[in-house]
């Protein structure tokens, strides 16, 4: 379970922190920072003593000092049990008061929660704690708070690799039957005030149908599917993405409500199949950073050009152009030269021979896909654990879409109720 965020009043600092290298003094101050507001946190020393009384564990240890047993860890001063820590390799101790368990969560809110401690790691956490309060286990417990913690974990950056195999795709039989879709969003808006790019690829002749967009609203990306593609294409059967099933139902609903239609096209969320449309992004907004002007803002004017110099290049996973296989010819380019003699076959004869040249184009193309997506998934599978998920189990879900830099990185926890797939 995670623990809410709760407001948290700003710490003040005391004038007079006690120096942890000396020995208690009898003065009655606070651990190095104390609230502002005792009622939200109260770190004082009087509170720390009241906390130990009550704690029998606590009070066990005062009283076999008190006995003059011999406990060797700890030191009582002024009616505060001190436990003796050893600085880093240093072989002096100093000492800092036992945190009775009543007491811990407000210190872990303190050094962690509170915007002066700004949410930080393990790590930093324990390094701010160690030279002011000790408790059994204190480590574990400081590494349960973050991971528990609400903040933490919907802003998180995932520095390891994310699990999970890569998930390969049956190349589909016919060009533009499977479409992933993507957003690209450079670092600065255009000067024509276009923030985002919503990047379609054909699964199988790899084809780019890209478009700068202002937003990346369900609207927006409904009105390029439909003018940029359907009335061009067609309907696609499965469009792949890796926004969430919230932004694909909209989707699927905008674009039939819009259409009046009832063809009821899938939207499946499939991060680990849409690495071929984050290669092209790769690719292209290196591309298109070569045409840039110094301020970045005239992105979206190279944009086609860019987009046409790929779909007229050849393509590494399927051997061919991404024109030529989308339409079973080869493309006169603007450089090319003009033929002397224009020969217009018969329509019969070229039909035919469009049929022909397609069905050599889209029959080698899945297997030159195949070869290629099992070299990417060794390649992508490497150092990657194998994780499954049971319906029932809950998840967090990324956020891919419409996250500005300082939005959650994570939805809260979802379960998942349906499995489509490993
Ligand atoms: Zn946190």
């Amino acid at each position: 379970m995670l623990r809410q965020p709760h407001p948290i009043v700003p710490l003040s600092l005391p004038s007079n922190l006690p120096d942890p290298d000396q020995q208690p003094t009898t003065t009655r101050t606070s651990l190095p920072i104390s609230p502002a507001h005792p009622s939200v946190i109260n770190l004082s020393l009087d509170a720390v003593t009241a906390a130990q009384e009550r704690d029998p564990k606590i009070r066990n240890i005062i009283d076999r000092i008190r006995d003059g047993k011999n406990e060797s860890n700890f030191v009582l001063h002024d009616n505060i049990l001190y436990c003796l820590v050893s600085k880093n390799s240093r072989a002096t101790r100093s000492h800092v008061p036992y945190i009775p368990p009543s007491m811990v969560p407000a210190v872990l809110e303190t050094f962690h929660d509170h915007p002066l401690s700004s949410h930080f790691g393990v790590r930093r956490t324990l390094y701010k704690i160690k030279p002011r309060a000790w408790w059994p286990n204190m480590q574990r417990g400081i590494e349960n708070h973050i991971a528990s913690c609400h903040q933490c974990a919907h802003h998180r950056t995932c520095r390891k690799k994310i699990p999970g195999h890569l998930k390969s795709i049956e190349p589909p039989n016919d060009v533009f039957q499977v479409i992933h879709l993507d957003f690209w969003d450079p670092v600065r808006s255009s000067k024509q005030g276009n923030q985002y790019v919503l990047v379609l690829t054909d699964n199988l002749s790899k084809y780019v149908i890209a478009q700068a967009l202002p937003n990346n609203t369900v609207k927006a990306t409904a009105e390029v599917i439909i003018n940029n593609f359907i009335l061009v294409h067609g309907v696609p059967e499965r469009i792949i993405t890796d926004n969430g099933v919230h932004f694909n139902n909209a989707l699927v609903k905008v674009i039939t409500s819009a259409m009046n239609i009832n063809h009821a096209f899938s939207a499946s969320y499939h991060p680990q199949t849409n690495g071929q449309v984050e290669r092209f992004n790769a690719t292209f907004s290196t591309q298109l950073a070569k045409y840039c002007n110094e301020d970045h803002d005239d992105w979206d004017d190279n944009l086609q050009s860019v987009l046409y110099a790929y779909n007229t290049g050849i393509h590494a996973t399927t051997g061919f152009t991404p024109y030529e296989l989308a339409f079973g010819r080869k493309q006169n380019r603007p450089f090319d030269p003009i033929a002397p003699t224009i020969t217009i076959p018969a329509t019969g004869d070229f039909y035919n021979r469009l049929i022909r040249t397609r069905k050599i184009l889209i029959n080698h193309s899945p297997e030159n896909i195949q070869r290629q997506q099992q070299r990417a998934k060794h390649r992508y599978d490497q150092h990657r654990k194998t994780t499954s998920y049971s319906i029932g189990d809950y998840v967090f879900v990324k956020v891919c879409t419409g996250r500005i830099k300082l939005d959650e990185r994570w939805i809260d926890p979802c379960c998942i109720v349906d499995k489509s797939g490993e």
